[in-house]
């Protein structure tokens, strides 16, 4: 099968409502092109600078997502182009992507990775640490950033239970946190390659599938 067909496959299987964004970090350009010519417009990647080539080198009509962790020297790289960004784990990280949005006079959308998997190595806030932050108003001080809502990796695991617990985690403190941000809060993005049917069933708005469309990686 090739890229197109891969991508074909897990649209028609999708819920109208959920967004894919295929994830083509370690992928060449070339491959992102054959996505791109089938009709995929949404792409996520997870290293800064591989983000930028990209996007330097292929049609501008293409949403880009950073998806992988980032530290807060390396959000200019991708402040001028990027669509959301999934991973803003810190107040600190979004005080810098609100500073860097407001130089290149932009907007950007951010979602909150929360940590609900089982492994300590995660990244995400944790839960009582983010509830704090937003009952004192921190998140209310940024004009660049927009917080559409929300974001997790599942435990690694193959025991559906845990994965599942995981999800359904995400989603109560998606609605925890809902009347603080507004309607604009609407996005719960969850599920990848080996889990997204279930995070859809959970109630994922956004799947971020890599290997099922573009092969194995060869580092992550
Ligand atoms: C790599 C990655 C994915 C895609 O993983 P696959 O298992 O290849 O689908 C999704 N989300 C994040 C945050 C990733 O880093």
């Amino acid at each position: 099968m090739t890229i197109t067909d891969r991508i074909r496959d897990i649209r028609t299987s999708l819920p109208e409502s959920v967004t894919l964004v295929s994830v083509s970090k370690t992928h060449p350009a070339e491959a992102i092109r054959e996505a791109y010519d089938g009709g995929q417009r949404i792409f996520g990647e997870s290293r800064p600078q591989e983000l930028k080539a990209k996007y330097e080198a292929l049609p501008h009509d293409i949403e880009w997502h950073m998806i992988g962790h980032l530290q807060t020297n390396k959000v200019k790289y991708i402040a001028p182009f990027v669509a959301l960004i999934h991973s803003v784990d810190s107040l600190r990280l979004l005080e810098v992507i609100d500073r860097e949005a407001g130089k290149c006079g932009r907007t950007i959308d951010c979602l909150l990775e929360i940590h609900v998997a089982a492994e300590e190595s995660k990244s995400g806030w944790e839960w009582s640490e983010l509830l704090e932050n937003v009952q004192h108003n921190a998140f209310s001080q940024f004009e660049n950033v927009r917080v559409r809502g929300v974001m997790c990796i599942a435990t690694n695991t193959d025991d559906e239970a845990v994965v599942r617990a995981d999800f359904e985690r995400l989603v109560r403190y998606r609605n925890q946190l809902a009347p603080h941000f507004g309607e604009e809060f609407d996005i719960i993005s969850m599920g990848m390659s080996d889990d997204y049917p279930l995070a859809i069933e959970c109630g994922s708005t956004m799947v971020r599938v890599g290997s099922k469309i573009f092969g194995n990686r060869t580092y992550l």
